[in-house]
């Protein structure tokens, strides 16, 4: 084999972040969808121990799985909903404790670790801050952010500060899903509908379109973006994506961007396999963005990390398609070295 499997969305947590989450939970007022949440895959049950214990581990347990499934690279990132939940000032503290972890086990394990750092929106001047120390004192490659903050996206203007030093660092933010944010959660509640299956990808994708459509891309044209799924759907969407945007120009329902929608997508964002292992729906994404677009994630430890390798390994494209997919699409965008 002559490239290394980098997998780009392996979770972590720690017990502090945990335990707090614990609280959270015990309050009335939490959000609906963090409350699902909770009764389910962050709920201290016998069958969640394994999940839990695998996540706590920046270790020997993790390099071992790693071994056993011939992932050669883990880019870690503290799991969904992070800090999210918390208020401003835990969430900043916490945020910036998990990355002093994280940049301890890359440290560690140099050739096996990279880290995309958490950051806290809550406080937009405080994650700023956060994203500078995590490029150039932890050595962190890129950021994690799950989806909305208390209901709020990046687009509002308050959190530019935090996309202006992502910008200025070179940090490209990994937007990971979580369940629905209230305004829009009610009837994700039922049959489990929040949840990974539909309404995290609904949610992420949203966001995503929101970021677009917003014209952020326009005031940082630098900025990065990297989604899971395969694009949370927005591959499939593109073309009409575009084509009704046009409509909603002509009829002066939406100003006109410099570019199209689509453009912005394709200059801005890659897309990673986590969680989809359907070679249909790599081939749509390989003939949507092009292969320099997709890169392989895995999502340790939520997923099965051998059905993941077996899918890239076994996908009908090129060798040379199923390297930069593995290996040199991610170097690229993470700057990790050869
Ligand atoms: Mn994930």
């Amino acid at each position: 084999m002559s490239y290394r499997r980098i997998a780009l969305e392996e979770a972590f947590v720690t017990q502090d972040i945990a335990d707090e989450w614990a609280k959270v939970l015990s309050h009335r007022n939490v959000e609906p969808g963090f409350r699902k949440m909770g009764e389910s895959i962050l709920a201290h049950t016998p069958g969640n121990q394994q999940l839990h214990n695998r996540l706590l581990d920046l270790g020997a347990g993790r390099l071992a799985h790693m071994d056993e499934t011939g992932i050669d690279v883990q880019v870690l990132s503290l799991t969904s909903p992070g800090v999210q939940v918390f208020d401003a000032v835990t969430a900043t503290r916490l945020a910036a404790e998990s990355n002093e972890v994280l940049a301890d086990a890359v440290r560690r394990h140099p050739t096996r670790f990279v880290g995309l750092a958490a950051v806290a929106p809550q406080y937009p001047a405080g994650a700023a801050l956060e994203v500078e120390r995590a490029a150039k004192r932890l050595g962190l490659s890129g950021l994690i952010i799950n989806s909305h903050t208390m209901g709020e996206y990046l687009d509002d203007p308050k959190y530019w500060e935090i996309l202006e030093a992502a910008e200025a660092a070179d940090m490209p933010i990994y937007l990971h899903p979580r369940e629905p944010a209230p305004s829009m959660v009610t009837p994700y509640l039922d049959y489990g509908l929040y949840f990974a299956g539909w309404g995290f990808a609904i949610e992420c994708g949203l966001h995503a379109m929101r970021l677009i459509m917003s014209g952020v891309f326009d005031r940082f044209p630098r900025l990065r973006i990297i989604l899971g799924h395969m694009g949370e759907g927005i591959p499939y969407w593109l073309k009409r994506i575009d084509n009704r945007y046009e409509l909603q120009v002509k009829i002066g329902a939406v100003p006109k961007m410099a570019r199209k929608p689509s453009e912005y997508f394709l200059e801005h964002f890659v897309v990673t396999t986590s969680g989809m292992t359907d070679p249909d729906i790599l081939k749509l994404c390989l003939s949507q963005l092009g292969v320099e677009r997709v890169l392989f994630a895995a999502d340790y430890p939520y997923e099965s990390i051998a059905e993941h390798v077996e899918f890239l390994d076994t996908a009908p494209v090129t060798e040379a398609e199923r390297r930069a997919i593995y290996e040199d699409n991610a170097c690229r965008v993470l700057k990790i070295a050869r």
